[in-house]
């Protein structure tokens, strides 16, 4: 099979990349810019629960330029300023609204920090990355407002497709909640993405390469999947000091084995915003694999070219 001609979405590479999408959309390598918009989260707050899903940490992987206590208009500027040392390349920026759970606040509040983000002049579209148990009717409102005029996307953590793991790492609602809210955000023609992690307690590799077809079922845009990693100061890390054996810890080859074996049971449809994660190292527990993203990105579409696969090889639509 030759790839430069029969990948559907129009390029070499055996993976339907977000680069390649938003070189499409805005002409130019866009480039994400973290904002902690200073919004908290009902399973911290009390209201959902209060000790939070067992793995997060959001300083972990939060950029330094990121905190509430500054503007949102402080925070694109220094972190436009932080990525162009990184990515001389981008020359769209797209404000990320990632910090905790990004529609979780009385709406005039939210309109307030989405449209400061929207006023500024070198950004192009936001994504509001939330809990699929925090949105409802005004803030789809607010949020078909903006669609009607910006570049958005609504991206869920949604984690697991198994009830049994989310109640384990205490996520506070069920898969049919993120099921019900991706549904409810395509049928309002806003763009949705979601955020997937492997290896969380429970879950065998079988169960993790199943996920794929239910995935590949949802009415997503965009997806994200990270390896578990587990970081410091969470229950995770607590109990990963006392029985590292309850985690699934994958080795760099093993994982870029798993995903290519995932992907090519992936719809092709997906866009694929990122594989694996990067925390900061100081908080990371679990295996060090001590190489940058982009060369994981590298190994895994080599070895993907190498073996003749790509997103979707073995894809079924489900009928
Ligand atoms: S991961 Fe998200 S939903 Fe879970 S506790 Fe942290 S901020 Fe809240």
């Amino acid at each position: 099979m030759s790839p430069k001609q029969t990948y559907p979405w129009g390029h070499d590479r055996p993976i339907n990349l977000a680069s390649n999408f938003t070189k499409k959309e805005f002409g130019g390598r866009a480039q994400k810019v973290t904002l902690d918009a200073g919004f908290t989260c009902p399973n911290r707050d009390g209201t959902v629960s209060s000790g939070g899903c067992t793995f997060c940490n959001n300083n972990a992987f939060n950029p330094s330029y990121c905190a509430p206590e500054k503007s949102i208009t402080e925070q694109i500027n220094q972190g436009i300023n932080f990525h162009k040392k990184r990515y001389r390349k981008a020359t769209h920026y797209i404000a990320y609204f990632q910090a905790y759970s990004n529609t979780y606040a009385p709406v005039d509040i939210l309109r307030e920090r989405y449209f400061e983000a929207l006023q500024h002049e070198l950004i192009d579209g936001i994504v509001i990355g939330t809990r699929p148990d925090c949105v409802n009717n005004e803030v789809f409102s607010l949020l078909e407002e903006i669609n009607k005029k910006y570049y958005l996307i609504v991206e869920y953590g949604v984690e697991s497709v198994y009830d049994n793991t989310l109640k384990t790492i205490n996520r506070g609602h069920s898969f049919e909640t993120s099921k019900r809210a991706i549904e409810q955000t395509a049928a309002k023609d806003i763009s949705c993405g979601a955020h997937f992690i492997f290896g969380l307690p429970g879950e065998t590799k079988e169960m993790m390469l199943n996920a794929a077809s239910i995935i590949s079922e949802l009415p997503l845009n965009t997806v994200k999947f990270h390896q578990l990693q587990v970081v410091k100061n969470t229950k995770i890390g607590r109990q990963f000091k006392e029985n590292p054996l309850l985690f699934k810890q994958f080795e760099l080859e093993e994982y870029i084995g798993f995903i290519i074996e995932f992907l090519s049971r992936l719809s092709p449809r997906l866009i694929i915003e990122r594989l694996a994660g990067e925390s900061q190292p100081e908080y990371n527990l679990s295996k060090k694999w001590n190489v940058r993203y982009d060369q994981v990105l590298r190994q895994i579409e080599k070895n993907m070219i190498d073996s003749n696969t790509w997103q979707g090889k073995f894809y079924k639509k489900q009928v």
